[in-house]
């Protein structure tokens, strides 16, 4: 079925963003994960480690949204703190007036601090909570804890101004077929398909599968009856009667097949990755690429933001991070979030009052092209941290910047671009795509094969799983 350029593109709502960003920065990279990674550039991490290492006991994720809607920090836990400790860290009594996203529901030592800073609401992911209810059989001790835990939540919750909610909405008609079809679609995508026999795509249904596996294993609770004990001990009987039961669970599943559907588009394949093809910066700190891991991590978040699109033809999402020279508390490590943005016609105005047309209708006059504000202008205009010249700061845009882009991110001193490269060096009727491929001073890292591993048994060391995946067919036939 062919959705888009048929009439309105379905939408994810702003709540179903925050949603899935929560969720989706529990699966940040951790650095344990990193270090493991970098032996070589091929091996799939979530494969490489043991079940053991695979379970975030205390991951957490969390964005933060201002009272505007806008979201000013992205967070997860770390090895010594949780991720409401680290907002608070982070954000201060700034986070007063704020709404808070978490993947789960937050423990009694992060939920007093939050409520105290003056937070307006907190909502979480209605599955197994921070503190894990889910084991009881295997370690009743926690469990007793965990209930105990469970307890002083809801009375924290009941004694405070701020409202601790489930913000769970149904996406709307066609919003999954419409994720599906522009991910199949997507340059990374096609790129690979290109790479392999006859341009198949079998292999992004391979890792699409694989990814919703292990996303409904991380966020999702299979055991029905298991799911409702969890949900009367954190204080949510309202949802266990039917039909609220079946629709939460509906929804939730819903939202994990997005993000799933959504990671796969940029998928860990072979020695695909975001490669840097020039030599002249090699050798400064900040022109070094970031792993592997989190550049994908990162553009994830970027295909998140392009399902707000208001342009009925081209969703394009950009965020901004940057590096603290100093090692922060955060599990994201250094990087800390600057702005995002997608591309949308003026704030405030309205669906009328811009024209809709593109480069197809001949009037040029009444083209969209002069009026669409593209997504890194969003990120850059809406950022809620400086750029800051010794900091070695990053835009990941899930298309080509073009040459109105390419000016306004040098110009803002950002080091690094993260971007496909589809479009580079092409003039379509209405943007051109000529600066990027001549822009220097700033770094840029493409999708494409890895430029330093031109020998096919140089690079592959298929661990048992992977073989049976992935790599039917070898791509450097
Ligand atoms: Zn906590
Ligand atoms: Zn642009």
């Amino acid at each position: 079925m062919a959705l888009a350029g048929q009439c309105q593109m379905p939408r994810l709502s702003k709540v179903n963003l925050f949603t899935l960003f929560s969720l989706w920065m529990e699966l940040f990279p951790s650095s344990e994960q990193q270090k493991k990674s970098q032996v070589k550039c091929l091996q799939l991490v979530h494969n490489y480690l043991s079940d053991n290492e695979k379970k975030p006991s205390l991951r957490m994720g969390l964005p933060i949204v201002v009272k505007n809607m806008k979201i000013i920090g992205l967070h997860c836990s770390s090895t010594d703190l949780h991720a409401g400790q680290i907002a608070l860290i982070k954000h201060g009594s700034r986070l007063k007036n704020c709404d808070l996203y978490f993947s789960r529901k937050p423990c009694s030592t992060c939920l007093k601090m939050i409520v105290n800073a003056g937070v307006n609401r907190i909502s979480y992911w209605p599955a197994d909570p921070e503190i894990s209810l889910q084991n009881e059989v295997s370690s009743p001790m926690t469990t007793d804890d965990a209930k105990l835990d469970a307890k002083a939540v809801e009375r924290l919750k009941s004694n405070s101004r701020a409202r601790v909610c489930v913000l769970l909405q149904p996406l709307v008609c066609y919003m999954m077929q419409f994720v599906e079809e522009t991910s199949t679609k997507f340059d990374f995508i096609q790129k690979i398909a290109k790479s392999q026999p006859d341009s198949n795509t079998d292999f992004y249904t391979t890792c699409r599968q694989e990814r919703i596996k292990e996303y409904e294993s991380l966020f999702l609770i299979s055991n029905e009856e298991t799911h409702k004990q969890i949900l009367m001990t954190i204080g949510l009987e309202n949802l266990c009667e039917n039909p609220y039961f079946s629709n939460l669970r509906q929804n939730m599943k819903d939202l994990v097949l997005v993000l799933a559907t959504v990671a796969a588009s940029v998928p860990v394949f072979g020695c695909f990755g975001f490669y840097n093809s020039e030599s002249w910066q090699a050798n400064e700190t900040d022109h070094q690429g970031l792993s592997q891991e989190i550049a994908r991590h990162c553009m994830i978040q970027a295909r998140l933001l392009a399902y707000r699109t208001e342009d009925h033809k081209t969703g394009v999402g950009a965020i901004i991070w940057a590096e603290e020279k100093s090692r922060s508390c955060d599990g994201t490590g250094p990087m800390y979030f600057v702005g995002c943005g997608y591309n949308a016609f003026p704030v405030g105005s309205e669906y009328a009052d811009f024209p809709h047309m593109d480069d197809k209708q001949k009037d040029r006059e009444i083209r969209k092209f002069r009026y669409i504000i593209h997504a890194e202008q969003n990120a850059l205009t809406f950022r809620c941290r400086e750029i800051k010249p010794d900091e070695r700061s990053m835009i990941f845009v899930t298309k080509c910047p073009c040459d109105e882009c390419v000016p306004l991110i040098k110009g803002a001193g950002i080091k690094q671009i993260y971007a496909g490269d589809v479009d580079a060096g092409k003039k379509k009727a209405d943007i051109s795509y000529m600066k990027f491929g001549e822009l220097e001073g700033v770094s840029k890292f493409t999708w494409q094969l890895n430029p330093l591993h031109t020998n096919a048994l140089d690079f592959h060391e298929p661990t048992a799983r992977e073989s049976k995946s992935f790599f039917i067919n070898s791509f450097y036939d």
